[in-house]
């Protein structure tokens, strides 16, 4: 059968490069795609945007596509499904009142509450009813969200009033257009942050296997915010009870609460998740998809066909079906462009790929496009190196091997994905709960773990 990846960033060309390996597969088609995909054996780009859901539509039907999974939220949350099985057409994801909760922060903060799942206590705010006299007695840092989709840039943590202030009052001013007309304020939550994805079908879940990103641009996770710097699975802090607390408090009553609103959720679901000291999450976000840059490393180490998976969930059969995941660590570390994530320079040339290619590990491509026979950089985050391993610090050293080749102008990258789980690797769970509890982060006692455990050798 031939598949549709809806995309053309790294998720997608994970996505694309797990679909093509499965022997029920004569073809993917992506769209539109990036260098990388086009280079993917069984793999084929389709110049059709995302925001384009009729001709998305009219590829699906022309090449008898017979599964189409969806990857970013902006197609979702417009309803790109909806038109999908409208048309007699197989589409993985949830429809565009689903996605809701993603597509409207306020909206999913009602949902939150009326449903009893724990979360940041909060306000809602349009112009005409801002209260700055509120925010001026609240605890300091507070989290000023835009509430729609502001491509990961409409969250602003706020040390002092000041800067709330000024915050929300540029949001509701028309900074992110119509996706802050509506801002939520929120409590500033503390401790280890994980995401949490599953798959739904309206009623069965399965879980992912777990994830956890790095968001901001620098080293020891300070600097700004970007879309993530790098990701790995399995993510320690998810230990077998965290799983357990998740599934039974967060995503259970998210599943069955939307099918009870009327609103039954299919598709990957994404709960971003603040997870304290004692092991209680909170939810940040809802996403409506696949997180990227996790799905990399989660897709690296999914044995089973996804497609089945996807096939399984659309037919509601999830109760049926168990993924099975290779017991190795998948570490993916992002290369960016230079200026990201504020200003990007776009079309610098690409050095090094067929070097990288023959070495272990994988090579997703995300803003990246074919210039006559060049690849160069066409987005913030151009590439994501995914190595594997019997630990996050094995799987560590393979990614960072695999990049060694690569070079673009003005490259960024960390160094230091994945520190936190190494440091757990390295030092057991109890002095890093206690550290995430006293809410400092120590980049300081991270490194000397890590190099203590490079010296001990072969420790990681
Ligand atoms: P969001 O898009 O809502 O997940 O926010 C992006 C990032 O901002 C999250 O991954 C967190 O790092 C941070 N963040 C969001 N909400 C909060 C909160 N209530 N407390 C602390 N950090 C937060």
């Amino acid at each position: 059968m031939k598949v549709l990846i809806v995309g053309g960033g790294g998720r997608e060309h994970a996505l694309a490069w797990k679909c093509a390996q499965s022997p029920r597969v004569s073809e993917v088609i992506v769209a539109p795609g990036n260098a990388g995909t086009h280079a993917e054996p069984r793999v084929r780009n389709a110049a059709v945007s995302v925001g384009d859901i009729p001709g998305l539509v009219e590829l699906a039907s022309r090449e008898h596509v017979e599964l189409t999974i969806v990857g970013p939220e902006a197609p979702l949350v417009a309803g790109v499904v909806d038109a999908f099985s409208a048309a007699g057409l197989a589409c993985f994801g949830p429809q565009r009142q689903a996605a809701r909760l993603e597509g409207s922060k306020a909206f999913s903060k009602g949902f939150l509450r009326r449903h009893g799942i724990p979360s940041a206590a909060y306000r809602i705010f349009t112009r005409h009813d801002y209260d700055r006299v509120w925010l001026r007695a609240q605890r300091m840092p507070i989290v000023v969200k835009a509430s729609g989709l502001a491509s990961g840039k409409g969250v602003v943590i706020a040390d002092s009033v000041e800067a709330a202030d000024a915050a929300a009052r540029e949001m509701l001013g028309g900074r992110f257009g119509e996706a802050g007309a509506e801002i939520v304020v929120e409590e500033f939550l503390q401790g280890e942050e994980a995401s949490f994805i599953v798959m739904a079908d309206g009623e069965h879940i399965v879980p992912l296997a777990s994830s956890q990103d790095h968001k901001r641009l620098d080293e020891g996770d300070s600097g700004p915010n970007t879309g993530g710097m790098g990701a790995y699975s399995p993510a320690p802090v998810v230990t077998p009870a965290v799983h357990q607390r998740v599934m039974r408090e967060v995503i259970e009553p998210t599943i069955r609460g939307l099918a009870a609103d009327g609103t039954p959720y299919t598709g990957f679901l994404y709960a971003g998740l603040m997870i304290d000291a004692e092991g209680a999450a909170k939810v940040l976000e809802f996403n409506c998809r696949l997180g990227d840059p996790e799905t990399q490393p989660i897709l690296a180490r999914l044995r089973s066909d996804l497609t089945e998976l996807c096939q399984a969930a659309l037919a509601r059969r999830l109760d049926a079906i168990a993924p099975q995941w290779d017991p190795r660590a998948a570490l993916g570390v992002v290369l960016a462009a230079a200026g990201y994530p504020d200003s990007v320079c776009l079309g610098d040339v690409i050095e090094g790929l067929a070097a990288a290619a023959r070495r272990p590990g994988k090579l997703f491509h995300a803003g990246t496009r074919c210039e006559q026979d060049r690849v160069v950089t066409s987005g913030g985050r151009v590439l994501c190196a995914v190595g594997l391993g019997e630990s996050v610090g094995a799987a560590q050293t393979q990614a960072y091997e695999l990049i060694e080749p690569v070079h673009f102008r003005g490259m960024q990258l960390r160094r230091d994905i994945g520190c936190r789980a190494i440091a757990r690797e390295l030092l057991g769970r109890e002095p890093l709960t206690r550290w995430v509890s006293n809410g400092e982060y120590s980049k300081r006692m991270f490194v000397n773990a890590v190099r203590r455990g490079r010296t001990a050798g072969g420790g990681r």
